[in-house]
């Protein structure tokens, strides 16, 4: 059987503005060009699936519904502009959490590859012909970890370790689906 490929997104600071520990759907502030290069990378055959580290929930910032209610929320609003993002995976844990439920060392909060595997085993991906996009060095990390290649939002909201090293660094997620796209049509 073919194996698909796959572009995997972070949310937070790629495709919707970082604002931090995010409840409020009103918060929600999809980023420009966002869903127009989601689509381009589509119609070029890639999967989408969005993974993200949601440790307010371990943290007690807020509850799994609430980001269930986010989530599905920004999902319409992709949906009520022709986009079908094809899975959403997120960790609720952390290690130093305060609520006990959530509070574990897991294997799928980035940089761990649980969510990447979880998409693997779903949707017959061949990471080879898969990249991450992310702003922020687990992000990098994960991609290291998982054999993906990697793409770095600069920003000025998270430090950047030099001791992880992105395969390309962009400004935003319309300049790596160009690259994305260039790369794959030369395959
Ligand atoms: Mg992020
Ligand atoms: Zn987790």
């Amino acid at each position: 059987m073919k194996k698909n490929k796959c572009v995997f997104l972070d949310r937070d600071g790629v495709l919707i503005k970082d604002v931090g520990y995010l409840k409020d759907p009103a918060d929600i502030i999809v980023l420009p060009d966002v869903a127009s290069s989601l689509k381009r990378l589509k119609n070029a055959g890639f999967v989408l699936i969005i993974i993200t580290n949601q440790a307010g929930i371990a943290k007690g910032f807020f509850t799994e519904e609430d980001l269930k209610n986010v989530n599905n929320i920004l999902l319409n609003i992709f949906k009520s502009d022709g986009l079908i993002i094809d899975d959403l995976y997120y960790c609720p844990h952390h290690k130093d959490g305060t609520v006990e439920h959530y509070t574990i060392a897991c294997d799928c909060r980035k940089p761990n590859t649980g969510m990447v595997l979880k998409g693997v085993g779903k949707f017959n991906i061949d990471l080879k012909k898969s990249f991450m996009v992310g702003d922020k060095d687990s992000d990098m990390l994960l991609a290291k970890n998982s054999g993906i290649r990697s793409f770095y939002i600069k920003n000025e909201m998270y430090e950047h370790d030099n001791s992880v090293i992105p395969d390309f660094t962009v400004f935003n997620l319309k300049e790596a689906a160009e690259i994305i796209l260039s790369i794959n049509s030369a395959l």
